[in-house]
């Protein structure tokens, strides 16, 4: 364990943390462990099993080396590597409920989590309630006897609305549940929601940090208090993540940083130009002071991501698809973090309940990759004018 000046730069974990060159011949980065079998020397060793390492399900340096970093840049007690980002969210949510209890679930969630509450969740008898993500203190009217566990993502990364995470800490500690936050779109680099108040942090660890749109995975880092609970649950459900992967997240870990950094800068240029653009009406990006949020990203954020959504002028199907495929640099997909940029057309009403989504033009969500940004508008402006003679 590196032990680092206090409070530790986060520059300096990404770049110190979670390797340890002395026990690696001198190496500078922690290699791929692969492994099954981990070996006992003795009876007694197998008998007292206090090994570091007793079978590789468990995990190995190189996963134990990321959940190093991830931790020291959460704040956390400790955190566990698992193999995407939506196993973190299922593995958070079922660590807090059972049979009987009750979640309410931010309406701006992942959606593939959503259907897990809905479609699992439900089937064990739990009940699963889904919130205005601006709900703010107000979430303590929802909660009842048996609701154990809010799920907040902030900002929800379709329609970006920024959450009162301290509140509705308050509110769900008040009446016994845990709070978890999905923390992906700003990283520990811009904000820190067990600072906050929560208790039980998630990410999309295959977005930020992989960085390179090669590999799956997810972290899960938590309060002491809500350690043993997760901890648990992932044991038994038999989560692990190989060497492999693992590698790749310390690798992308390493420049996190300096590509949150280059990111933000980038979306922001895109998203002020996208402002002037008369066939887009709004720019929903939580750092523009016309987001309706915008006071309370400057309260609990130290930065923006990669990742908005404008909405284009309302238009045809026909006029959408002359938009997007022929665009030369943007491509169509889903995820996000990469180097590369991004422009994804958003199914929004079959993702909301609580609030349903009323905007009749063209949702639409980008991330902006590290291409020349003079090219990126010049392709967006290509397809404004496709869209225009279109629509
Ligand atoms: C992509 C994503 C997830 C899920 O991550 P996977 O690794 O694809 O399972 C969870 N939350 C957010 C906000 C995401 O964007």
């Amino acid at each position: 364990m590196t032990s680092f000046s206090n409070p530790p730069s986060i520059e300096t974990i990404l770049t110190h943390a979670g390797r340890d060159p002395d026990s690696q011949f001198g190496f500078v980065n922690t290699p791929v462990y692969r492994g099954s079998t981990v070996l006992f020397k003795t009876l007694a060793d197998l008998d007292a099993q206090k090994q570091r390492f007793l079978y590789g399900r468990a995990g190995n340096p190189t996963t134990e080396g990321v959940e190093e970093v991830v931790t020291a840049l959460e704040g956390a007690y400790r955190t566990k590597l698992v193999p995407s980002g939506l196993a973190a969210i299922t593995i958070a949510m079922l660590s807090c409920l059972k049979t009987g209890d009750d979640i309410l679930i931010t309406d701006s969630a992942y959606e593939p989590g959503r259907k897990f509450a809905d479609g699992y969740l439900t089937h064990m008898g739990i009940t699963a309630r889904y919130y205005d993500p601006r709900i703010g203190a107000g979430i303590a009217d929802l909660m009842q006897p048996n609701t154990r566990a809010v799920l907040a993502e902030s900002p929800g990364s379709l329609t970006f609305e920024v959450q009162d995470i301290p509140a509705i800490a308050k509110a769900a500690h008040a009446n016994g549940a845990r709070l978890i936050v999905d923390n992906s779109w700003a990283s520990p680099i811009y904000h820190k929601p067990l600072e906050l108040g929560a208790d039980i942090v998630v990410h999309a660890g295959t977005k930020m940090f992989v960085g390179h749109s090669d590999a799956f995975a997810g972290t899960i880092s938590t309060t002491e208090a809500a350690w043993a609970d997760v901890s648990r649950v992932r044991t038994l459900l038999g989560f692990f993540t190989s060497g492999d992967d693992a590698y790749l997240v310390s690798r992308g870990l390493k420049t996190l940083a300096i590509r949150m950094a280059a990111h933000q800068e980038r979306a922001l240029e895109i998203a002020h130009w996208l402002e002037q653009q008369p066939e887009v009406t709004a720019v929903i990006h939580p750092a523009l002071p016309s987001h309706p949020d915008h006071a309370l990203w400057k309260r609990d954020f130290t930065g923006s991501g990669s990742l908005f959504s404008f909405v284009l002028q309302p238009g045809s199907r026909e006029a959408l698809a002359a938009f997007v495929d022929q665009m030369k640099i943007f491509s169509m997909g889903y995820s996000w973090g990469g180097f590369e940029s991004l422009c994804l057309p958003v199914a929004i009403k079959g993702a909301r309940s609580a609030l349903p989504w009323t905007d009749e033009g063209h949702l639409m969500r980008l991330h902006i990759g590290f291409e020349d940004t003079e090219d990126l508008k010049a392709d967006l402006r290509a397809g404004f004018d496709r869209y225009a003679k279109a629509r």
